[in-house]
């Protein structure tokens, strides 16, 4: 996934570069580095983990005219010093940055033998990045039409930053399938990044690479051609004002924080719905246009599909299907794709998946929205129709206020396409919810990530709308504090689950639809009587080890309200075990790799 930054213009203190570097941690932060070229020459600083281990390396009188820097999440090659980025040629010549994978690079690696010794394939390997720079550097390329027409050979996902050591004044530029975004400030220094937010500080405007597009930069020049080398020109963008600074206030991390700011984000949404008219195109008539809607999202946005699929069946009776997007880019049968609707859900709008599955159906002519927390980001750019989600930058790898609003959007959504009436009930609703997110029982919560922390195993069990929050559930658990926990609908149990229960085994159950509580509670007990010890999230009253009890609501309600304690147990039991909710391992914020 990673973060790419590249700079050149005035002499600049490297720790600069770092501090916009660390704007982009979101992406990953398995190790970083940066390469800064100043009169003096070139030097590389590289670290492993997450850029505060790199921050200290850097000295505090280099000032740098021309940089390039990253922060990765290893594809290819271990989280090692020797595989962080930015990776200098064997001749030296060239240095890079690149997020994204090179998915040919094993034939690329047997075009030149100066691979034979990097190849990523062992756990000791290198990165498929060195074989692309290595393969770079073995073209003895000269100029930027030659680095263009080299790419012809490349397949994969990348957005590049190349420096050439004997050409200070320059960079040199590719995208496709990874973001990246490019800005100058008044004094004409040039800054490049993989998410604008990043040049917030420098300048308001900002332009986006397309993919297939490549820059060079000289003599403080922008130079930008497709993969015929014909210019493009390009239009500016304009930064929002929300890019307000990431900070976690007085909380210990930014998940806490971003639990609690869930009513907020959900009135939020809703005044901003109703001051921008968001969902006045989004009506019956819209709706008559399409016979069938299918939601496409992975990891939590995939659960906020499965909430938005029973309510469009619930509120419109329409068929409606969720998909896992990674799987779905390979469902070539969809029936009649001009008559589907389709509403791909990604926080960050850039989860690679989604994005090729979005293109996929766009190429067939189905219609598109996008459902994300980014305005800018490529899934809004490239679908038809934005519908935001107004959660506020969300920082903490696992998603909570993102996951509510993007519940809430659906919700609203769904009402909009019945009438009018029931899209301000809808509002009404979901103002009255923000009221009640933390109506439960905080020290029956702390008791319960206490048990859950010290186990190896967790079930998690529930029915209909209680079965996608336990699968939400136990994905936040297992992100976080990295208990193997696993959810299935009670009905599932004894047909597999139940193998898994043993003496302890903390059992989530999540039962808050009075019709079907009976029946998730008899296969409780069944755990039960094999050793599970019950952990009941219940609008009812329920014997058991620990009970946390909620208010009855409006059952379409209910999982933006009964996720809440299981976010809140999730961050303490990750707490208890010393792990850093905001930076699981192995994880990042934004999947913006296949
Ligand atoms: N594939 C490259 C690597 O593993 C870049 C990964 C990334 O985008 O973070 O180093």
């Amino acid at each position: 996934m990673c973060g790419i930054v590249g700079y050149i213009g005035q002499p600049r203190r490297a720790e600069e570069i770092v501090d916009i570097l660390s704007l982009l941690e979101y992406r990953g932060y398995d190790s970083a580095g940066i390469s800064g070229i100043n009169d003096d020459g070139c030097k590389i600083i590289k670290e492993v983990g997450s850029i505060s281990n790199l921050r200290k390396k850097i000295p505090q009188q280099w000032s740098v005219t021309n940089a390039i820097a990253h922060t990765r999440w290893a594809t290819h090659g271990a989280s090692t010093l020797q595989n962080a980025h930015p990776h200098q040629s064997l001749d030296k010549k060239w240095i890079i940055v690149h997020n994204g994978i090179i998915e040919n690079y094993k034939e690329l690696c047997s075009r030149i033998s100066a691979c034979a010794n990097i190849s990523p394939n062992s756990r000791g390997g290198g990165t498929d990045t060195q074989i692309l720079i290595e393969y770079i550097a073995n073209k003895n390329i000269d100029t930027f039409e030659d680095f263009v027409k080299l790419f012809q050979d490349i397949k994969g996902s990348y957005a590049i930053i190349c420096q050439n050591t004997q050409k200070p004044n320059e960079l040199y530029i590719a995208k496709k399938n990874s973001p990246l975004y490019i800005a100058s400030d008044k004094d004409n220094n040039i800054f490049l990044a993989s998410d604008p937010v990043c040049f917030s500080k420098y300048t308001n405007v900002y332009k986006t690479f397309n993919d297939n597009e490549f820059a060079h930069i000289h003599d403080q020049k922008i130079f930008i051609v497709d993969s015929e080398l014909r210019p493009i020109i390009k239009e500016s963008s304009k930064l929002k004002d929300d890019f307000v600074e990431q900070t976690k206030l007085d909380y210990a991390h930014f998940m806490l924080k971003e639990i609690y700011e869930q009513p907020d984000a959900l009135r939020r949404q809703v005044d901003f719905y109703k001051e921008q008219k968001i969902l006045s195109k989004f009506n019956s008539d819209f709706l008559s246009r399409f016979n069938q809607i299918k939601l496409v999202g992975c990891g939590t946005a995939y659960h906020a599909c499965m909430i938005g699929v029973k309510y469009i069946e619930n509120i419109l009776s329409i068929p409606a299907s969720a998909e896992i997007a990674s799987e779905f880019v390979y469902n070539t049968n969809v029936f009649e794709p001009k008559r589907t609707l389709y509403i791909f859900v990604s926080q960050s709008g850039e989860t690679a998946d989604t994005i090729k599955a979005l293109n996929i159906q766009k190429e067939k002519g189905a219609t598109c929205i996008a459902l994300t927390n980014v305005a800018y980001s490529t899934l809004s750019q490239q679908a038809d129709y934005c519908l935001p989600i107004c959660a506020g930058p969300e920082v903490s790898v696992a998603s909570t206020k993102a996951y509510t609003c993007q519940l809430s959007a659906l919700y609203l959504f769904a009402n909009a396409l019945k009438t009018n009436e029931d899209l301000e009930k809808a509002y009404n609703n979901i103002v009255e919810l923000s009221t009640k997110l933390f109506d439960f029982n905080i020290e029956t919560a702390d008791k319960i990530a206490e048990y859950i922390s010290s186990k190896r195993d967790a079930v998690f069990i529930g029915k209909n709308f209680d079965f996608v929050t336990a699968r939400e559930g136990a994905l936040k658990i297992k992100e976080i504090t990295y208990v193997n926990a696993n959810a299935c609908p009670s009905g599932e149990l004894k047909h597999g689950y139940l193998a898994i229960v043993e003496e302890g085994t903390p059992l989530v159950v999540v039962a808050t639809d009075e019709e079907l509580n009976s029946k998730v509670f008899n296969s409780s007990s069944e755990a039960v009587a094999r050793g599970a010890v019950e952990i009941v999230i219940s609008t009812d009253d329920h014997e058991c080890k620990y009970l946390i009890k909620l208010k009855k609501i409006n059952p379409l309600l209910m999982p933006m309200l009964s996720i809440v304690p299981i976010q809140y147990i999730a961050y303490k039991a990750s707490i208890l075990k010393g792990i850093n909710p905001d930076k699981p391992r192995n994880l990042a914020k934004s999947v913006t790799v296949e």
